[in-house]
């Protein structure tokens, strides 16, 4: 029987890429989420039909009531959902006196509150099934941190924390739950940054694809990782920062 995943920001990046490696896999059904491109959103959707049952709900994960739609909506189209992947995430630079309270709270409300709002929403019935798998993507900058993205730093760091409590609170249900740390993807949130500079610090050579990301998070969802909880993984290509 398929499982079913929801991955929150799929429209675009690491999670449109997440969205498509698992719907390939053929084990799940999926629920695409996305804020504010819709357009985006279809495209996956459509590709992501060719191999799997799926729905898109637009959702802004920073807003407790649009979650619970989520869960509603993503709920009466396919009942229980076992997999979450928490990826919708917003970065910002700059330094931080020059950022004001409402960028603290952009950044905070969509990757940490975010975070906490949706595994809040999906984990009772997963509690119930005595069955689930969350996974959460922070950032090597949660565990290093980066200047001129402290915020942003904090929140990823917060994911961590967050990670490794929940999965003691919840292990003994049979729910895992695990963070994946990317290091530095090609995406709209990095095309902006100087990538050949940056790839002089990564021990591989080269700046990671979207692929990297996903397929850590279809092992993580996997039986392969029954014995993972709690954990950090690291895919970052050797990132020397
Ligand atoms: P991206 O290309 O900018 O895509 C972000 C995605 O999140 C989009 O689908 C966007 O939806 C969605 N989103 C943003 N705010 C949302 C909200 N409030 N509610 C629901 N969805 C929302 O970013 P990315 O690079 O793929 O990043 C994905 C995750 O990986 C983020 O958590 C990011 O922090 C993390 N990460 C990325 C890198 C990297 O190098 N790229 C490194 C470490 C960690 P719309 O399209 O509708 O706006």
């Amino acid at each position: 029987m398929a499982r079913t995943v929801l991955i929150t920001g799929s429209s675009r990046g690491i999670g449109r890429q997440i969205a498509l490696e698992f719907a390939k896999s053929g084990g799940y059904n999926l629920v695409i989420n996305y804020k504010e491109n819709e357009q985006a959103a279809k495209e996956v959707l459509n590709e992501a039909s060719k191999f799997c049952s799926c729905i898109m709900i637009r959702a802004d994960v920073s807003k407790k009531e649009q979650v619970d739609e989520l869960y509603n909506d993503a709920f009466k189209k396919f009942g229980f959902i076992d997999t979450i992947i928490n990826n919708a995430g917003v970065a910002m630079s700059g330094l931080m006196m020059d950022m004001s309270e409402n960028d603290y709270s952009y950044i905070m409300d969509t990757n940490l509150k975010g975070s906490f709002f949706v595994a809040r929403a999906f984990l009772p019935s997963m509690i119930k099934h005595r069955f689930g798998r969350v996974i959460n993507i922070s950032s090597i900058l949660g565990n290093v941190g980066a200047s001129c993205e402290v915020i942003y730093s904090a929140s990823k760091a917060g994911i961590i924390g967050l990670t490794k409590a929940l999965a003691k609170e919840v292990g003994g249900y049979g729910i895992r739950v695990n963070a994946i740390a990317p290091g530095l993807i090609y995406t709209d949130m990095t095309k902006h940054l100087d990538i050949k500079n940056l790839e002089d610090n990564i021990v591989v050579g080269k700046i990671g694809e979207c692929t990297d990301i996903a397929m850590a998070a279809l092992f993580l969802a996997s039986d392969k990782a029954q014995y993972i909880n709690g954990q950090v993984l690291s895919v970052d290509g050797g990132l020397l920062i």
